[in-house]
């Protein structure tokens, strides 16, 4: 079932027996007009799986006003011209409004003139302009670049790759167990051969505020550039380059309300001029000969081709209404409930809260851990009720590894959420944790006597296609989506518990949110079969497990590179688990149980 505006789904099956009442928005006792903010995000008023949404993924995305919606719509409608180039009064007035959007964001962010002002794709292009340019002009073998452990993976490989083409060399901050830096192991790194710091304002997966006014002095002092990741800062407070005094900073418009695909790089003209251009074509160069190029002065050096203009003036558009609503008041509201949430979560049972810094902005991660419940299912399980979160490693696998977690649930917050969408959240994660803790134990690996101490299945049908035939007749069976990924969760307790001897075992299998492992062989008393067995952290995960064991194991490895798992799962209504692989890895186990047949 898709998601349509008013679409109310009575009849479904349900995760939850006793469904919790989903959120209503209550007139705040508080300044902040919240009913107001939220009628002007025509998003927030649709429904998912037929429950109100609950948007609490701003940390991944934030959703858009209609003063945004309006202005490209607009732009297409009424301006639409290709800039810089026509001497035509359209051309002309598409080139006044986008270099209108960028005096918008150098007021935004303080920056000293519109020139610092480089629009890109998003944060991610930004720091890569960056690392690029330090590649190519300023750094050499010996020379060291630091980041941090918060940093998300846009902030480490650019300058992974960039330490790998010049043998510079990638130094890393440490934190502590709140998920702050360590300042005392950042002075200590610091030295004069430092060239780069490169810091996240906001983390991402933890909240943490980092001092970046004092990163960057630190780093001046050693004649160090400072590059400020602040793509989860700019939507939630004001933003001035210059009193930081950072060299870069970088940010994507679609996490502060506006549009996707276009994005900001703050540098300081001395900077900028400095470094060489990051692509070449039209709209950045001066002249042209096959001898020589001189390349256009700042901002459009680094602005080669044409860019995404309608996103540039929607990015002014948020800006505009951001500013409008009071960034201030905006602030002060999503502290409190930021706060709020902190005490409603840290209410349910068995939940912690991973990142407890003193300087917090609106991210709050968490991991639950007794019942353990596995992220994917925990975010699988609030999605059924509407609610919308992110769980994964955040882009931040160093940082997980930090942590020693494999994942979190992320639930991050705009000015547009509600105290009443959080009690919502707490409640249905109480149930969820009640629920599996009330849970019959999952079923004990049989004893095996093979050298690996692990029982290997055996088929449970003459062939894939008759054991497929049998699976398919139940779900045929079955309804809606909904009742599909319950009977997977029925699977999954039918499945012997063997995680632990796997992980001792055998390698994580790639590609997937939950951890997997699986181990395969030979059958001992055919060869040309293939037997294995498996087993992860995540409920839904071992559903799949389950209906691939036996599907699969022990049948003749020729059978199985015969079965069409494509057409299996699409006839069980189940394709979306395999186009939407990387979150639940069904794609990736099947990648590896084929590879192992093809080996026999
Ligand atoms: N840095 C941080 C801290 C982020 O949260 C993100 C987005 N999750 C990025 C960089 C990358 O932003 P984008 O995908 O918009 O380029």
């Amino acid at each position: 079932m898709g998601r349509r505006a008013g679409d109310y789904n009575h009849g479904m099956s349900r995760s939850l027996d006793n469904p919790i009442d989903p959120p209503k928005v209550t007139a705040s006792a508080k300044a902040w007009p919240v009913e107001r903010i939220r009628a002007e995000f025509p998003i927030l008023a649709t429904q998912s799986h037929g429950r109100p949404l609950v948007y609490l993924d701003n940390g991944a995305t934030t959703q858009k006003p209609q003063a945004v919606i309006q202005a490209e719509l607009e732009f297409y409608r009424t301006q639409n011209a290709n800039i810089h180039r026509g001497v035509y009064e359209l051309s002309q007035d598409a080139t006044t409004a986008y270099e209108g959007a960028r005096h918008k964001v150098a007021k935004f962010v303080n920056a000293a003139e519109d020139a610092e002002i480089i629009f890109t794709r998003g944060t991610t292009e930004s720091i890569n302009l960056v690392a690029a340019g330090f590649a190519r002009t300023v750094l050499k073998a010996g020379d060291e670049i630091i980041v941090t452990a918060l940093e998300h993976h846009s902030n480490i490989v650019p300058w992974q790759m960039a330490a790998e083409v010049t043998g510079a060399i990638l130094k890393v901050v440490p934190i502590n167990d709140a998920g702050e830096l360590r300042m005392d192991e950042y002075a200590k790194l610091l030295s004069d051969r430092t060239k780069m710091v490169a810091v996240t304002h906001l983390s991402n997966a933890l909240g943490t505020i980092n001092d970046v006014n004092k990163i960057a002095t630190l780093a001046h002092e050693r004649g160090a550039a400072v590059l400020i990741d602040g793509a989860q800062w700019v939507a939630h407070h004001h933003t001035d380059v210059q009193a930081i005094g950072c060299d870069f900073y970088a940010f994507s418009s679609h996490k502060l309300y506006g549009p996707t695909g276009v994005g900001v790089l703050y540098g300081k003209r001395s900077w900028l001029e400095k470094l060489p251009p990051y692509q070449g074509g039209g709209d950045m160069i001066e002249t042209v000969s096959f001898e020589k190029t001189t390349y256009a002065p700042l901002p459009n050096k680094f602005e080669a081709g044409t860019p995404n203009i309608a996103g540039g003036i929607g990015l002014a558009a948020a800006i505009d209404y951001l500013l409008a609503a009071g960034l201030d008041a905006a602030a002060a509201y999503e502290r409190e409930l930021i706060t709020y949430a902190t005490e409603k979560l840290l209410a349910v049972p068995g939940l912690r809260i991973l990142g407890t810094a003193r300087e917090k902005g609106s991210v709050i991660s968490f991991v639950v851990e007794n019942p353990p419940i596995a992220s994917l299912d925990l975010g699988m399980a609030l999605d059924r009720e509407g609610i919308a979160v992110r769980t994964g490693h955040h882009c931040c696998m160093p940082l997980m590894a930090r942590l020693s977690v494999p994942s979190t649930t992320r639930a991050s917050f705009a000015m547009y959420n509600t105290e009443a969408e959080v009690d919502f959240l707490a409640a249905t994660l109480t149930k969820i944790v009640t629920a599996r803790a009330a849970a019959p134990n999952a079923v004990p690996a049989p004893a095996a006597s093979n050298g690996t101490g692990v029982a290997f299945p055996t088929s449970a049908g003459e062939s894939p296609d008759a054991v497929a035939e049998e699976i398919a007749e139940v779900f045929e069976f079955l309804g809606d989506k909904e009742a599909k990924g319950e009977q997977l969760l029925d699977y999954a307790k039918e499945l012997p518990s063997n995680f632990d001897l796997l992980k001792r075992l055998t390698e994580r299998v790639p590609g997937c949110q939950a951890q997997v492992y699986l181990l395969s062989r030979p059958s001992p008393t055919d060869a040309k079969r293939l037997e294995f067995v498996a087993d992860a952290d995540a409920q839904i995960v071992r559903g799949e497990i389950q209906m691939l064991q036996q599907l699969f194991s022990g049948q003749q490895a020729k059978d199985i590179l015969a079965f069409d798992v494509n057409k299996f799962f699409t006839r069980i209504g189940l394709e979306h688990f395999l186009s939407q692989q990387r979150r639940n890895g069904l794609g990736s186990m099947i990648e590896r149980i084929r590879t192992s047949a093809k080996k026999l």
